[in-house]
């Protein structure tokens, strides 16, 4: 039977580890959060590999976004400590660092190129031979070529952080529903008042935040040309398990394997995800065969003795992408309706910036730099940015 809830500040549709971010920071700052998801955390979130990397994911083309990554990096440490003191749970946040590797001379000229345009956007990264690389993970394949040190690029346990944030979210005073949004709700002036429940409930807040990953604008009840153009970018990630106690390394691996980009984080539990296949395939979760194997087949090329690890699992995931690779934070042009989506590779990475940004956003009606210099209006037809909270 349709009821309404107890109004609250701010409704998040949506708990992945941007909309989990988002409702902890803002009840952080004094606000009222109910957040909707029917399976909160289980969504790209859970498949990621939770690397924070703001310097191998600075790429040609996109040099503008390195300023957002090494402001949301830099974060990382006070965002992971914080819900730590808040929750007594350990986040997995690893200061690690990261070295990218090339097996063959074609990758390993490739690398070098990157270095020299990430060095010239005075990230910090760092030429290595072939034997410093093994020097630094010595169960690196003798077929390794050389590579570079990114010693500011670290991760995060995707899967701690997520079970953090829930814990963290329901101490502050969250309101957690296990439900779908089917859409959001408006007055007959069209600004947002709530949302509608996939059980017909009506939940009313001050402000609405669109925060479903890539089934944003799946939502219903906005407008055409209001929500901004994201779409589902697949991603397969294997879990393996090293033998012994404590990580299979000591660093993450980022690898170029006959031009094919494979990576190695391992956790500290003796985990390692193996990751991530980039496909274009709709709404499609299923994992399939060929990813499988062409991750592992990669991943053994860099580091053989993966063949003696243990199997644990492979998922598939949506990445909200956007045609820029950049998120969207803010306002839209329906007034109290926000968005926080589009964050593609990088959701865990970005997840502290844009929570505050979005807390600051609902308690200011301003989204702070550097998220401002990319408004949520920049890829619709007729930008037109609401002011309306
Ligand atoms: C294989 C892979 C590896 C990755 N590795 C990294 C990495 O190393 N580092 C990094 O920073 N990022 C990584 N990412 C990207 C990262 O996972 C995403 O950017 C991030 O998860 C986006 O967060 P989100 O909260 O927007 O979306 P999601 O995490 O997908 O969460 C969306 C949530 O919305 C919910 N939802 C959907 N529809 C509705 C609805 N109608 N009503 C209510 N709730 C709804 C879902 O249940 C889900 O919980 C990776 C992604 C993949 C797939």
């Amino acid at each position: 039977m349709a009821s309404r809830a107890p109004s609250a500040d701010v409704v998040v549709a949506g708990g992945g580890v941007v909309g989990l971010s988002a409702a902890w920071e803002a009840a952080q700052r004094g606000l009222s959060v109910h957040l909707l998801d029917p399976s909160p955390g289980r969504g790209a979130a859970w498949v990621a590999a939770g690397m924070l990397a703001p310097v191998t994911e600075a790429t040609f083309g996109e040099e503008s976004h390195a300023r957002m990554f090494l402001a949301a990096a830099a974060r990382w440490p006070d965002f992971a400590a914080r819900l730590t003191r808040a929750t007594g749970m350990d986040t997995g946040f690893q200061a690690c660092g990261t070295i990218a590797v090339g097996l063959d001379a074609s990758d390993r000229a490739a690398i070098d190129q990157l270095l020299e345009f990430q060095r010239g956007l005075g990230l910090d990264a760092s030429r290595l031979s072939a034997s410093e690389c093994r020097a630094l993970v010595p169960t690196l394949s003798p077929a390794v070529r050389g590579g570079a040190l990114m010693p500011g690029d670290h991760q995060v346990d995707n899967r701690r952080l997520i079970l953090s944030l829930i814990e963290g979210c329901a101490r502050a005073g969250v309101t957690l529903t296990t439900e779908r949004v089917v859409s959001v709700a408006s007055d007959t002036k069209g600004a947002a008042t709530g949302v509608v429940t996939e059980r017909g409930d009506t939940v009313a807040a001050g402000t609405v935040l669109l925060a479903a990953g890539a089934y944003t604008p799946k939502i219903g009840g906005v407008p055409e040309g209001v929500v901004p153009p994201v779409r589902p970018v697949k991603g397969h990630a294997v879990r393996l398990r090293a033998p012994g106690d404590g990580p299979a390394f000591a660093r993450t691996v980022r690898g170029l394997v006959r031009g094919r980009h494979c990576y190695l984080v391992p956790r500290a539990d003796g985990s390692v995800v193996v990751g991530a296949t980039a496909e274009e395939r709709g709404y499609d979760t299923t994992v399939q065969a060929g990813a499988v194997h062409s991750l592992l087949d990669d991943a053994r090329l860099l580091v053989p003795t993966v063949d003696e690890w243990e199997y644990l699992e492979c998922a598939a995931g949506l990445r909200p992408g956007s045609p820029d690779n950049a998120p969207f934070v803010g306002p839209t042009s329906v007034p109290r309706l926000a968005v926080a989506t589009g964050h593609y590779r990088n959701g865990f990475l970005l997840a502290p910036l844009t929570a505050e940004a979005i807390a600051t956003y609902l308690t200011t009606g301003a989204v702070p730099p550097p998220l401002d210099a990319y408004p949520v209006d920049r890829h619709l037809p007729a930008a037109r940015t609401g002011s309306g909270r």
